[in-house]
């Protein structure tokens, strides 16, 4: 009822002192065109099936009378510094739906116009962008990983102007708007821009509040509320990290404001899926050369995000110690689900002594061998010593095989299946678990290149097809989805963070 931080009529403000968010109204499409819809997500966030002048309110036009979109205001750490106020530059939220067992979700437009918080930049987004989201949050969601959703895609009929490579040429490029849900949109930097403005109270309700909702089995009062919360958005922040890499997801772009208070994935940029297992790999070029949100440092990343969290609630807390000790602690838990992760993809029931040797000599080999992350694992659910392994690994690795490296291979597998044998499980069941933990089918980031330009060419056939494969990435569905990194692809992600 009560809108303080109503900026509507007075879209560039950007300064919004002691309030978390302004109404803003979508700038509106006049010739929307739908390109995709998730009907399954759809029914289940209890919003129905659209009908086709609904179109329009997907692309944030012609909308109800009893809603009333607004746009939040965060901070945020950006590649180690702090970077004050941010918000939703690009994202207006439509408000929030309960479906018939009481799940909420919240619905936001992304690229339907400025808000008061999108500073210098134009609050659209391209195509381009706009089906990388959708096809990795839908990808990340069927992989069994926590992340923001994807409900329609629309072109806006307008194109809009971006310098992709950053080399001051600037393109135009066809316009869209994406719908996105999540059970709530609450990132670090929400608690960030208002503690650093020094409005404990609203720093209080603010957490009382996602605490309320988000996280119903903290049942203390006080200090130790605040203490509980904290240790469990650490604890789920980790097995989130652990998950991207079961499935070499990489963000790019890990800063404060792109880290959910619940867990989730979210802010799909520059990101990439991993091709050549490589600790070293970023995909975003913006991240050279410090690579500081590269493959290998995502765990590390995510603790250090931890410590901006933390001195944000710390008038909460008021305990250094106990802070310094459950940040302290994020490296045992991850390392412990990490491993356990790894023990599962390759079909280890559990950790056993010699393990982490195991493993530490395992990514030598495929950093070494410049071997596919993915279809490593596939290929070794179906290899023994005695197979041809330089046949079988030859369309796993991006490099020519030599004697020396079919060797190595040899040696591995030798000692794979040493391992193998010590398994309290048996060989199937040891299959079975494999299975369920490495995809046959990632969203590799030559697929969405190739898919776009379809799209930008008026053709969905690749589009349909890819949104049938991630619905079901434990199976193989089209072969020629399965196969490495053509060449002539490199792992940049060819996406600006526009
Ligand atoms: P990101 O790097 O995607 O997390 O974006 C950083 C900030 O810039 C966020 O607050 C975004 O909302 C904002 N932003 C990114 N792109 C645009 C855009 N085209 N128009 C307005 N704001 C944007
Ligand atoms: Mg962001
Ligand atoms: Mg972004």
């Amino acid at each position: 009822e009560n809108f303080p931080g109503d900026f509507s009529n007075n879209p560039i403000q950007r300064n919004t002192p002691k309030v978390l968010f302004a109404t803003v109204a979508p700038a509106g499409f006049s010739q929307p065109e739908l390109i995709v819809f998730n009907k399954d997500l759809s029914e289940e966030t209890g919003l129905g099936t659209p009908e086709k002048e609904d179109i329009s309110f997907l692309a944030g036009s012609d909308l109800p009378e009893n809603i009333r979109p607004y746009a939040t205001a965060y901070a945020g750490h950006q590649f180690g510094s702090w970077a004050g106020q941010l918000g939703d530059g690009r994202a207006i939220f439509a408000g929030e739906i309960i479906n018939n067992l009481g799940k909420r979700t919240e619905i936001q437009w992304k690229g339907a116009g400025a808000t008061p918080y999108s500073r210098h930049a134009d609050g659209r987004a391209v195509l381009r962008s706009s089906v990388r989201e959708y096809l990795m949050s839908e990808a990340m969601h069927h992989l069994g990983i926590l992340t923001t959703r994807a409900l329609s895609l629309c072109f806006t009929g307008e194109n809009v102007v971006r310098d992709m490579m950053y080399n001051g040429n600037p393109k135009e490029e066809k316009g869209a708007v994406m719908i996105r849900m999540a059970e709530s949109f609450l990132r670090f930097g929400h608690f960030e821009l208002i503690s650093a403005q020094k409005e404990y109270k609203t720093l209080q309700d603010l957490t009382d509040f996602t605490i309320q909702n988000y996280f119903p089995q903290i049942i203390s009062e006080g200090i130790q509320k605040y203490k509980e919360f904290f240790e469990t958005v650490c604890r789920k922040t980790a097995n989130l990290m652990v998950e991207w890499y079961r499935v070499g997801f990489v963000h790019g772009v890990m800063n404060t404001d792109n880290m959910s208070i619940l867990g989730l994935t979210i802010d799909y940029g520059p990101y990439s899926m991993m091709d050549e297992y490589d600790l070293n790999f970023t995909p975003n070029t913006t991240d050279l050369p410090g690579r500081r949100y590269a493959f290998g440092k995502q765990g590390q990343i995510a603790q250090w995000n931890l410590w901006q969290l933390a001195n944000a609630l710390y008038p909460l807390i008021k305990d250094e110690k106990f802070l310094e000790d459950v940040l302290n602690n994020f490296g045992n838990h991850f390392w412990g689900a990490h491993d356990q992760m790894l023990c599962k993809k390759f079909g280890f029931e559990e950790l056993l002594d010699g393990d982490e040797e195991f493993f530490t000599n395992w990514q030598g080999l495929m950093q070494e061998l410049r071997l596919d992350y993915t279809l490593f694992f596939k290929q070794l659910e179906k290899t023994d010593i005695d197979s041809d392994l330089r046949f079988l690994f030859e369309n796993v690795s991006y490099t020519q095989l030599d004697d020396e490296s079919v060797n190595k291979l040899k040696d591995f597998i030798g000692k794979y299946n040493a391992r193998l044998s010590v398994n309290s499980i048996s060989k199937e069941e040891s299959i079975e678990l494999m299975k369920k933990s490495n995809p046959a089918f990632i969203l590799r980031n030559y697929l969405l290149f190739e898919c776009i330009e379809e799209i930008e060419n008026g053709k969905t056939e690749m589009l349909d097809k890819l949104i049938m494969a991630l619905k079901d990435p434990y199976q193989e569905i089209y072969p020629e989805f399965s196969g490495k990194r053509p060449s002539g692809y490199d792992g940049i992600s060819g996406c600006s963070m526009l």
